[in-house]
């Protein structure tokens, strides 16, 4: 496809294709942004440029024509590697980069991008979820990341830097891709037509800027359960009246995967992460029309605050997202949800209340 049907991203379409022109290119990349914002699509249109066979070789622009882009299209090039985390894995295989143990450094990413390039241009490896690399996989890739054989081009995507080992960062040019529009999201979401009955203008507001949060809002109950936890936080007390258990029955409606009701716990948690971003936000007058109608509600139901203090407050919501950003971090790595929710929802209250002292302290550690 041509790099305009790429939304939201145009200065780092500019920025690449002006480093290839210049003969500048970086060998090693590490994409960072809000999952769902196209980052993977934006590296395998670049890995397509970069490989097609028809372009001028200072060129980014596919031309969708050739066999080259074909194969690319298809991720069946033989000079595109792609790793990212199997299914119900922890972290991404060590194996993956430097081969089993009877093929140690014969086989996997940190080999086959050193083979000389099948069509003769170049090679490009796209690491998916980055930010499920332990220090073995990482230090597995530390020599390829330190002398990047000639011509190749390597790609990891993650989240944030902070989510990231230093090893891997510091090797790196870091390439940072902000949350879509809402009207990009509109668009983006017209095309790949989602089958549900909810109408594209809630869904784009509601999205966060992240395709893939749009496609978890369409699942069963998702929207009403987020309008009503807006509602919730509202109250100042979300642990109050026994939400704790519609909380655990929301998670519960992943279904039976651990690992699906893991991200159900973490969603809830960025559902929290928006209304307290756009509340503090609110407090300084700014990003009161472009809210969202859910949050904007809601952050209309919280108490008077002009009797207090504007940095208190200020102080009190942001403890809150830590705590928030403290569960989703429990979570994923596997601290039961009951606990950790429960937990959660107990500090919200507590810090609303001003109550709560120790969450950046237990952030650090
Ligand atoms: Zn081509």
């Amino acid at each position: 496809m041509a790099w305009q049907q790429i939304l939201g991203h145009d200065k780092n379409v500019e920025r690449f294709a002006g480093s290839l022109k210049r003969n500048r290119m970086a060998s090693t990349f590490l994409f960072v942004g809000p999952a769902g914002v196209g980052k993977r699509t934006f590296a395998l249109q670049l890995a397509q440029g970069l490989l097609c066979e028809s372009n001028a070789d200072d060129s980014i622009d596919p031309c969708d024509q050739c066999p080259s882009c074909q194969q690319v299209i298809a991720s069946t090039h033989p000079d595109l590697i792609q790793v990212s985390r199997p299914p119900g894995k922890a972290f991404i295989p060590v194996e993956l980069f430097i081969g089993d143990k009877e093929h140690r450094r014969q086989r996997g990413l940190c080999h086959d991008i050193g083979l000389k390039p099948f069509s003769g241009k170049r090679k490009v490896a796209i690491i998916d979820d980055a930010d499920f690399l332990n220090v073995e996989g990482a230090n597995s890739l530390l020599k390829t990341l330190e002398e990047p054989p000639s011509d190749s081009i390597l790609i990891l995507i993650g989240t944030s830097e902070q989510q990231q080992l230093s090893t891997i960062v510091s090797r790196s040019q870091v390439i940072r891709f902000a949350p879509l529009s809402e009207e990009h999201v509109a668009t983006i979401l017209g095309r790949i037509q989602l089958e549900t009955e909810i109408p594209i203008e809630q869904l784009a507001p509601a999205s966060g800027g992240s395709i893939e949060r749009a496609k978890k809002l369409i699942e069963p109950e998702v929207l009403e359960f987020r309008n009503s936890f807006h509602r919730k936080l509202a109250s100042l007390d979300p642990a109050a009246n026994g939400y704790t258990k519609d909380m655990l029955g929301f998670i519960d409606g992943a279904g039976k995967d651990a690992s699906a009701k893991r991200d159900r716990a973490v969603l809830a948690g960025d559902f929290a992460i928006e209304f307290y971003s756009h509340w503090l936000a609110s407090l300084t007058g700014a990003d009161a029309n472009t809210c969202d109608p859910s949050v904007k509600s809601a952050i209309e139901m919280t108490p008077d605050t002009s009797d207090h203090d504007t940095n208190e407050i200020a102080v009190r919501i942001a403890q809150c997202i830590e705590t928030t950003v403290m569960m989703q971090r429990k979570i994923r790595s596997n601290v039961s949800s009951a606990n950790a929710v429960e937990m959660w929802l107990r500090d919200l209250g507590r810090a609303c209340r001003g109550q709560l002292v120790d969450a950046v302290d237990d952030l650090v550690v």
